[in-house]
Parts: structure tokens; C-alpha cells; sequence
């Protein structure tokens, strides 16, 4: 192998804390480092396969015609086909587009499931959105890239602001063109159209799955732990619900509403009905509330940030009192703050480990759809717990053998996963 070659713009241009995909890709860049990635293969893994970018014009509902934006990046299929969410978010921009489709590119292969990596988006508001202009919409954007679309070139899923109803257009929308009916042109569908039993729950029983190892390797159980949980959607209720029912303590949880502490420990089946019913955290009475910021710097064993990116940073990180932090969220912690956290020597299980159960059962629905043979859900547990226990091994055995910590470690396996599957294929020029 050639030498290590890592060519970047100006660090002081280039990185921002703020910014969770550059962050991202810094993390590639050390991995790529430690790997002695060759300086060709670098360039390949550091660009996006394809993107895409198209108009969607529909009727709103007024009569007046609106023309959106759409985008879908496929950033690395040699592993297999393309894998990745579709968010309808005034937000999104094809630069985040590109670097969340990379980070699910070394998500796929950290937990050696045969996918690559996309990500895809529309920018518009939802929010003020009819039902029947979002199917438009959905529905529009599907034609746009169905060239691209198929079970064994491009598997959408569900993100920001899309579900399973959005999954299942796409799915209709697909077939129509195709004339016959492909249930695996995406996952995260109803479970009455081909969904997997267990997959709503996938990515928070991962977090737990995850988590008990890590509490394993401290010398501690989860029966007593005690753990806070910032979101409670469906990550973080979901983590939260099965920590509890394995004998941890919830201690705190946090929503956009609400931030309740109880050091005793919450009732998580309680607050699930209250949610139900109020569709937030607040104004639960049961429980205190501490300001929004102390979630994270509450007394506890594990911290699991399941709501959104960028909250634990150079700036809070040193107060965190967890010794285990369990990435539920993509991008919750800045490249700044894993310095912080390496230095107190908090046990940090990284978001494409963490939050892997999700595209793992994204890939159970897909070989259930193709193989139209219909598994029951403790089937798909079991080989669930099976795939991340042994991802979380492969993680500990390389931060072992490099000295790293567990981020790069991951990102180490899972670059070194896509690197040798572009070696045995070659280059095609
Ligand atoms: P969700 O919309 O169901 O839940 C998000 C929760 O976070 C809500 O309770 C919301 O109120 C809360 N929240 C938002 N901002 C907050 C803040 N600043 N403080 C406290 N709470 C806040 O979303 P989700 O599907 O649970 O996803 C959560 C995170 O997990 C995202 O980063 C997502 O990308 C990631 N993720 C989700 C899946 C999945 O299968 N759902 C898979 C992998 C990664």
C-alpha cells in the first residue's frame, strides 16, 4: 500500500463544531489515516457515486402550481444496493444530503449488512402541508428518480418528517410504473404491505442491545443502572422502555416540551401513556422538571442522547457525569467534545453502532420482501442481538488494537469493509 495520503483544504475553513457532517468526515479522514488508506482509493471514498437533483412541481391544494426540490445522493454502492432515508425538511441541502448519505455508507458496513449508502430529501415544510399535497409531492419525486429506484439498486426508508405512510406511495408509485407490485423498493413500510414485525422498535432495542454490552465490559448490569434519555420519540422511549424492563433506573428523560428528573427512577409505562394521550412530556405530573440543558449533566451511568445532532460539545461535554454515553441520535456529539470525553475516559458507543438497529431491521424487511417468506418478531430479535453484539466485539477489538477510541474504531471497521470490497472489484475504467 501506498502512503498515507490525506489531502484537505485549510483545517480552520473546513471545520466547524456546529457542523455534525464535517465532523463526520474529519472522523473518516483519521480512520482512513490509521488505515494507510492509498491515496486513490482515499479520493474514491471521499466522493459521492452519484447525485441527483430534481424539480417537483405539483397542484397545492389553492390551485396554484409549486415547484419543490429534491435530491438523492448515492454516495457508495459496492457493498450492495444503496440504503438511506428521504426527509421532507425546509433544512435540507445537498450538502447534508451527500454527508448523511457517506455516514450511512460506513453504517451499512459497520454492521456488515450488503448495502450502500444514499440519502435523499425534498425541501419543503410539511407542516403546512395537506395529506393530499404530501402524497403529491411523495409521489412526484418517486417518478423523478425512479430510474435510479429498485430493490437492487436504491432501498428508500423513512427520516425527518417522512413514515411509513410516505414509504408506502413510494412503494405504489414504484410499482405502478414497474406494472407489478415490488414491496422491496423500500423498508419501513406498514407491516400489512410488507413492513418487519420489530422494526419500529429496531433502532431503540439496538441502543439497549448496545448498551448492555458496554455496561458488560464496565463490570455493571443493566438491572440497576441509571440512565437519561434525551428525545422520547421513538428512539428514546423505545431505549428507555426496554433499559427499564431489563431492571434499569430511568432517571431522567427530555422531550422538545419537558425535562423530568426523578433520581428515584420514572415510570416509563406511565409516561408512554401520557404521551399517548398528550403527545408530549408536559405537564406530566408525577415527576420535577430540571431545565433542558441539565438532562445531559444529570447524575447517571448512561446517558443516551436519542433526539437530535450537535448537543453534547465543547462546552457542556466536561460537565457529564455518565460513564457510558449511547448514541441514539445521529451526530449527537461534536468532534471537539470527543476529545473531552476521551480525556475523562467516559465509554462513548457511537451513533453508526448505537443506532444501527434500525437499518439492520431495514435489511430483514428487504430479505423477507424478496424472499417473500415472512419471519415472526423473535425471529428478527435474535438476529438483531446477534448482528450488534457481534459488531459491538469487532468495535472493541479494534479500538483495542489501534488504541483508538470507539468512533474511530467503527469508523476503522466499517472504511476498511468498503476499501476491500473496491480492491476485489478494482477499478472499472
Ligand atoms: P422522533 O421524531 O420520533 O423523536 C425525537 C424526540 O426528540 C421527540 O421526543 C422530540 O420532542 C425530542 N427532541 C427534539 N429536540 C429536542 C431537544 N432539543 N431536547 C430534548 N428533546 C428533543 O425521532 P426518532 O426517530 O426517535 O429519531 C431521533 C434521532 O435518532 C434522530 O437523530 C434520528 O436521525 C436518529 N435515528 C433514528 C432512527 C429510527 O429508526 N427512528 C434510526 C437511526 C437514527
Amino acid at each position: 500500500m501506498s502512503e498515507p495520503a490525506i489531502i484537505r483544504p485549510d483545517k480552520q475553513t473546513f471545520l466547524a463544531e456546529e457542523n455534525p457532517f464535517e465532523a463526520m468526515m474529519e472522523r473518516f479522514d483519521h480512520a482512513a489515516k490509521l488505515l494507510n488508506l492509498d491515496r486513490g482509493l482515499y479520493k474514491v471514498l471521499r466522493n459521492p457515486e452519484k447525485q441527483i437533483i430534481v424539480s417537483v412541481p405539483i397542484v397545492r391544494d389553492s390551485g396554484e402550481v409549486e415547484v419543490y426540490t429534491g435530491y438523492r445522493v448515492l454516495y457508495n454502492t459496492s457493498r450492495g444496493p444503496a440504503k438511506g432515508g428521504i426527509r421532507f425538511d425546509l433544512n435540507v441541502t445537498l450538502e447534508e444530503v451527500k454527508a448523511l448519505a457517506a455516514w450511512m455508507t460506513w453504517k451499512c458496513a459497520l454492521v456488515n449488512i450488503p448495502f450502500g449508502g444514499a440519502k435523499g430529501g425534498v425541501v419543503c415544510d410539511p407542516t403546512t402541508m395537506s395529506m393530499a399535497e404530501l402524497e403529491k409531492v411523495t409521489r412526484r419525486y418517486t417518478s423523478s428518480i425512479i430510474e435510479i429506484l429498485g430493490p437492487d439498486s436504491d432501498v428508500p426508508a423513512p427520516d425527518v418528517n417522512t413514515n411509513e405512510r410516505v414509504m408506502a406511495w413510494i412503494m405504489d408509485t414504484y410499482s405502478m410504473h414497474k406494472r407489478h407490485t415490488v414491496t422491496a423498493v423500500v423498508t419501513g413500510k406498514p407491516v400489512e404491505m410488507g413492513g418487519s414485525l420489530g422494526r419500529r422498535e429496531a433502532t431503540g432495542r439496538g441502543c439497549m442491545i448496545v448498551t448492555r454490552e458496554a455496561l458488560t465490559k464496565l463490570g455493571m448490569t443493566l438491572k440497576g443502572a441509571r440512565v437519561a434519555v434525551q428525545g422520547f420519540g421513538n428512539v428514546g422511549s423505545v431505549a428507555a422502555d426496554l433499559m427499564a424492563k431489563e431492571g434499569a433506573i430511568i432517571v431522567a428523560v427530555s422531550d422538545k416540551s419537558a425535562a423530568l428528573h426523578n433520581p428515584q427512577g420514572l415510570d416509563v409505562q406511565d409516561l408512554l401513556t401520557w404521551v399517548k394521550e398528550h403527545r408530549q412530556l408536559s405537564g406530566y405530573p408525577k415527576a420535577g422538571t430540571i431545565p433542558h440543558d441539565q438532562l445531559l449533566t444529570v447524575d447517571c451511568d448512561v446517558l443516551v442522547p436519542a433526539a437530535t445532532e450537535n448537543v453534547i460539545t465543547s462546552k457542556n461535554a466536561r460537565h457529564i457525569k455518565a460513564k457510558i454515553i449511547c448514541e441514539g441520535a445521529n451526530g449527537p456529539t461534536s468532534a471537539a467534545a470527543d476529545k473531552v470525553l476521551e480525556d475523562k475516559g467516559v465509554f462513548v458507543i457511537p451513533d453508526i453502532l448505537a443506532n444501527a438497529g434500525g437499518v439492520t431491521v431495514s435489511y430483514f424487511e428487504w430479505v423477507q420482501d424478496r424472499g417473500g417468506y415472512f419471519w415472526d418478531e423473535d425471529t428478527v430479535n435474535r438476529r438483531l442481538e446477534a448482528i450488534l453484539v457481534r459488531s459491538f466485539g469487532e468495535v472493541m477489538a479494534m479500538a483495542a488494537k489501534h488504541k483508538v477510541a470507539n468512533r474511530i474504531a467503527s469508523y476503522i471497521v466499517a472504511v476498511d469493509r468498503v476499501a476491500a470490497m473496491h480492491r476485489l472489484r478494482g477499478m472499472y475504467a
